[in-house]
């Protein structure tokens, strides 16, 4: 079901453009990804964090193409999440596990079942993001060790070593219940202290006040309860007059979000014409080739004269 309070991510700035933040909530692209796939709970949760994440990310990112984040690990039940987002707002995702694997280690932490914040699924590995601008741009990229709790706790250290940016995450992930309307509702706030050199900061604002301010908008920011994070009666923007009703609020962008996969018949074709004879050969099992979309799951066919063409007559 749709709500227009979630499935959208604003941009704003407080405090004269001092801060600025992204709010990210979603529930229908979440469900609609989910749902194409059978994952246990804990895999389902995980990616949904990893979504919340990458949404602020390409949010706060400017850019006009493909923002991807992926992450990999190795002798963890996941070994990949990948989660793409269109600069028109359009994303799609998934995760790479092994059942074994995941029983075994929540057997082990006595969580079987349960659903655990995502780098307790990822072990060892590194998150890594890029933007793609097409041919005539250069490709923007940053990578991060998984360290930490969360997620959020992770992309914080990046921030913190990479861009030198005093950042803060409030985050809540919630699988569907049944008393509420929506499905997955996953709700992350992304708050910045923008440098203070070459933004819009008055000269004669003292860095003592600025990082006596910034602690302050962060404790506002953690003062915001889960309940209040993915109410479904409250838009974003009232939300966040509430929070920082002290400080000017200014709504900067408005992004719509939704799920959508970017396959095709032809982008498939490509990818198999791009392997080795005998190896297409190996792909052919009862007379013809299938290939699913890890992202959607969409079951691509190729047999008869479409398999002859493939395979070079
Ligand atoms: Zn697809």
């Amino acid at each position: 079901m749709q709500n227009n309070n979630f499935d959208n991510i604003m941009s704003f700035h407080i405090d004269n453009g001092a801060f600025r933040g992204r709010f990210s909530r979603l529930s229908k692209t979440i469900d609609t990804i989910i749902n194409k796939h059978d994952y246990p709970l804990p895999i389902a949760g995980a990616l949904a964090e990893t979504i919340g994440i990458a949404s602020v990310l390409a949010s706060s990112l400017k850019y006009d193409g493909l923002f991807t984040l992926q992450i990999q690990t190795a002798k963890a039940p996941i070994s990949l999440i990948v989660v793409d987002i269109t600069s028109q707002g359009q994303i799609r995702a998934y995760a790479k596990y092994d059942e074994e694997h995941l029983k075994y280690s929540q057997t082990k932490r006595k969580m079987s079942g349960k659903m655990e914040p995502a780098p307790h699924l990822l072990g060892l590995g590194t998150l890594a993001f890029t933007v793609d601008q097409g041919k005539n741009s250069e490709l923007y990229q940053g990578i991060v060790e998984l360290k930490g709790n969360t997620l959020a706790d992770c992309v914080l250290r990046y921030f913190r070593k990479s861009e030198q940016l005093d950042t803060a995450f409030r985050m809540c992930v919630e699988p569907p219940k049944i008393d509420s309307k929506l499905g997955w509702k996953v709700s992350t706030l992304m708050l910045q202290k923008m440098p203070t050199t070459g933004g819009k900061i008055k000269e004669n604002v003292k860095e003592e006040d600025m990082t006596e301010a910034w602690n302050e908008a962060k404790v506002f920011l953690d003062s915001l309860t889960d309940k209040e994070m993915i109410d479904e009666n409250i838009d974003s923007l009232n939300l966040m007059h509430r929070v920082y009703h002290n400080n000017e609020l200014t709504l900067t962008n408005s992004q719509n979000i939704s799920f959508k996969c970017r396959c095709s018949k032809d982008k498939i074709t490509e990818t198999i014409k791009s392997f080795e004879k005998n190896q297409i050969m190996d792909m052919i099992i009862d007379s013809k080739i299938s290939v699913k979309c890890h992202f959607c799951s969409h079951d691509y066919v190729f047999e008869g004269d479409e398999l002859k063409t493939l395979v070079g007559g």
